[in-house]
């Protein structure tokens, strides 16, 4: 269902699909706005669940339970890519739901992805299907010695990665991956990563967050910063209409992210695509007038775009458990204390190493200062009392 057949308004009940960081800031979006939001299918006391009307602790795969969660609502959104494409299809049958399959089935499908990005003539790194050891060894030698081998499915922040030189022990990788087709990448020796979110609407027009530059850490978002001085006029202008092209070929209502690797001849090629908000719009939130959550809002009701221009430089710097092992009650104060540093916290009780449990936006005219502002304050976060 592409095409929507009505608004749906304030006072209406948005049905939210996971009950993640990413459901918890559209919930809280979507209730300054006035509308009701009901969360399926992640546990009680969820990081969405705490913010919204209610939660529906199913399964995706439970249909009756699905069909009454559809009654319940207006209209659906997910937040993550891994809900299984035949819970979109089933709901499909009683409320609209907003991206579609089709961008879902790609990215949650890494070689399926990349396919139908080089099937767009889109750039990425250069990849094979991989689906024995002896296809693995010869896939490192022909990537010149240096190559990332990637689950197919269910990878996210790293996870399903692991690098193979022409020095490792390939059968050894290949048994402990456990599958039956995996992917191999070419190690992109990029300049920068950079991402940009990108919104499209009932009527087919699109909009575009600012591309925000990327810092990983272990393969895990660290810190995004926008507007960066190292993305051109140019690569701006050609991220927007990569991601048009996705987002038109997909017929996405909805928003979405594109992570491009930018290469030292500045070249962009797309590594991953993430159909809904992104970690690296996090910072559209005090950035921008409309955040990339109002605007999942917007477009899955059929409303139009908000106003997506920076208003102020900003970065984001994620809080992972790392970070809070050892946080004190001064250094929140002094977190808080700080007037140009916006907090938000997930609402995660379990502190695990690399769980993402909330990030921090500095607001600066000067990103090199607030970045450093941002550093300085996390540490002091992680420092023992
Ligand atoms: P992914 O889960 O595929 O988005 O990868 C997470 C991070 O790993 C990326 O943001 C990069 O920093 C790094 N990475 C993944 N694939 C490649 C590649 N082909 N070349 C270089 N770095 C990569």
């Amino acid at each position: 269902m592409s095409s929507m057949k009505h608004v749906v308004r304030p006072g209406s009940t948005i049905g939210m699909l996971g009950g993640g960081q990413l459901g918890r800031m559209f919930a809280i979006a979507a209730r300054q706005c006035g509308f009701r939001v009901q969360i399926y299918g992640d546990p009680e006391e969820s990081p969405a669940g705490q913010v919204s009307d209610r939660s529906w602790f199913s399964s995706f795969a439970d249909q009756d339970a699905l069909r009454q969660f559809a009654q319940h609502v207006d209209v659906v959104t997910y937040e993550q890519e891994n809900i299984p494409v035949a819970t979109v299809e089933t709901l499909l049958q009683y409320v609209p739901v907003f991206p579609g399959p089709e961008l879902l089935r790609a990215s949650q499908h890494r070689l399926l992805e990349k396919t139908s990005l080089r099937r767009m003539g889109i750039p990425t790194a250069d990849f094979l299907k991989i689906t024995s050891e002896s296809e693995l060894r010869k896939g490192v030698l022909d990537f010149g010695g240096h190559a990332i081998l990637k689950t197919v499915t269910l990878g996210y922040d790293g996870k399903g990665q692991t690098r193979v030189g022409s020095e490792s022990d390939c059968g050894a990788i290949w048994q402990s991956l456990n599958v039956s087709e995996a992917l191999l990448e070419k190690v992109v020796p990029f300049a920068h990563e950079l991402s940009i979110v990108a919104s499209r609407f009932a009527d087919g027009t699109c909009s575009f967050f600012a591309p925000v530059m990327n810092h990983h850490e272990n393969h895990i978002l660290d810190v995004s910063i926008s507007p960066s001085a190292l993305i051109s006029e140019h690569q701006t202008l050609e991220a927007q209409q990569i991601a048009r092209t996705i987002l038109e070929h997909f017929d996405v209502i909805g928003v979405m992210c594109v992570e491009f690797f930018a290469t030292h001849d500045n070249e962009l090629l797309v590594n991953e695509i993430a159909p809904r908000p992104h970690n690296s719009g996090h910072l559209t939130i005090n950035a921008c007038r409309s955040s990339q959550f109002e605007q999942q809002l917007r477009a899955v009701c059929g409303l139009g775009t908000g106003d997506v221009s920076l208003q102020t430089p900003a970065v984001m710097l994620n809080l992972l458990g790392d970070h809070l092992q050892h946080q004190s009650a001064s250094a929140w104060q002094t977190v808080f204390a700080h007037p140009k540093i916006h907090v938000h916290m997930y609402g995660k009780s379990e502190i695990r190493p690399d769980r993402k449990m909330g990030h921090l936006t500095v607001i600066g005219q000067d990103v090199v200062a607030a970045e450093r502002l941002g550093r300085q304050v996390r540490a002091g976060l992680m420092v023992p009392t």
